[in-house]
């Protein structure tokens, strides 16, 4: 690379860091273009990405039917409140529905604003107010959302937060029977659990929770920001269990890209009332265009039967090889695999990118793998490889 190039991109990062809020923790690493399941940084160095930018590019980057249809999109109309009627959306909304086999949807632009929607939905419909969350449960940052997450550091410096919220273990049926009264509205949980370190549900668990929720009058909300549009090997993670949600709360990967949230609606909450919630940029056409692109994508490919196959052998193949020195379980389901350490997984993380791969934590003692669905099984191989490599030379 060119001397004036490199100058050029340390001075951007120093531009990053003098004007970007702070609130992130920044890796030692411009990314600058992606090509399916590529990264590559300034330089043009190449990275397998195991990260699918936190979840959202399951058909990974630059997918070239999302982008013809954003592209066709863009000419034809980006902006259209939902005050009025529109054609892609109309055809989006009668498709996620069909997928999700839901009646009904609210389109909004993030994993939170999704999350926002259901528990407002559930307070309309029960005319309750509590909600029972899991621990370990992560919903997004915004005030709602962020009541419902369990991560202390996340909610403390922001209480208080709204009332009524109470945290229960995952995968105990008891303690959530004990929790839920006549007040609460509403249950939230995610399938798998992911930032909170990639914890599937057991098998009967989530439909002990719907019918603990009918028995009881409240909403069952089903948080699906992470485990939505294939990543566990089902459309959605709860195909995998058989139950259908009261509220289903959709992002990260919906959009192929484009900031995208949804919350869909079930028989037990029914329509809304007029000017009941809204969002300016919810349903807009660009993102309903992108949406539709993606679910004729996973539709009419192997890509979700690929994923449950391919992650099924990613796991057998990790809890053989992987030392146990450094590891002490592999968990996941489909291509979104937790590795818990003995250690931290900071380092682990920073060793990784410097050999050609980039993947997340989930909290800090797990090492979190979301490769794009549509990732060559020769770069998923190689990746695995490295993990282990990686791990293997680990203290
Ligand atoms: C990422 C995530 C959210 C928050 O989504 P944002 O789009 O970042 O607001 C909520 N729930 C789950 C399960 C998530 O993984």
């Amino acid at each position: 690379m060119p001397e004036a190039l490199l100058t050029e991109a340390i001075d951007l990062a120093a531009l990053e860091e003098a004007h970007s809020s702070g609130a992130y923790l920044k890796r030692d690493l411009a990314i600058a273009r992606g090509q399916g399941a590529r990264l590559f940084d300034a330089e043009g160095r190449a990275y397998i990405d195991c990260a699918s930018g936190q979840g959202s590019a399951n058909l990974g980057h630059g997918h070239p039917a999302v982008l013809a249809a954003l592209r066709a999109q863009m000419d034809e109309l980006m902006v259209c409140p939902e005050m009025f009627h529109n054609p892609v959306r109309a055809r989006y909304q009668a498709a996620l529905c069909r997928a999700a086999q839901m009646p009904r949807v609210f389109l909004c632009n993030s994993g939170a604003e999704a999350n926002e929607a259901a528990i407002k939905f559930a307070r309309l419909a029960t005319g309750r107010t509590g909600i029972v969350s899991t621990m370990r449960g992560f919903h997004g940052r915004t005030l709602g959302a962020l009541s419902t997450t369990w991560e202390k550091t996340y909610r403390k410096p922001f209480d208080p937060l709204i009332p009524g919220v109470t945290f229960v273990p995952y995968n105990n049926i008891e303690r959530l029977a004990a929790a839920v009264t006549d007040e609460t509205a509403a249950i939230i949980l995610e399938p798998v659990q992911g930032e909170g370190g990639v914890h599937p549900a057991q098998e009967g668990y989530l439909q002990a929770v719907q019918a603990l929720a009918r028995e009881r009058g409240a909403l069952l909300i089903v948080d699906e920001v992470q485990t939505g549009f294939g990543r566990t090997g089902y459309l959605f993670a709860h195909e995998h269990d058989g139950i259908l949600p009261d509220l289903l709360t959709v992002a990260k990967s919906m959009g192929g890209g484009i900031p995208m949230g949804a919350c869909l609606i079930g028989e037990r909450v029914g329509a809304l009332t007029p000017a009941s919630h809204g969002s300016t940029f919810g349903g807009n056409p660009l993102a309903c265009a992108g949406g539709l692109a993606v679910l004729e994508t996973l539709e009419n490919s192997d890509l979700i039967a690929r994923a449950r196959d391919l992650g099924a052998q990613l796991l057998a193949h990790f809890r053989a090889r992987l030392p146990e020195h450094a590891v002490r379980e592999v968990r996941g389901r489909g291509l979104m695999i937790g590795i818990e350490l003995r250690g931290k997984v900071a380092p682990v993380l920073r060793e990784l990118q410097a050999r050609g791969v980039i993947a997340l934590p989930a909290g800090s003692t797990v090492l979190r793998l979301l490769p794009p669905l549509i990732i060559e099984e020769d770069d998923l191989w190689r990746a695995a490889a490295i993990v282990e490599e990686v791990l293997r030379d680990a203290t």
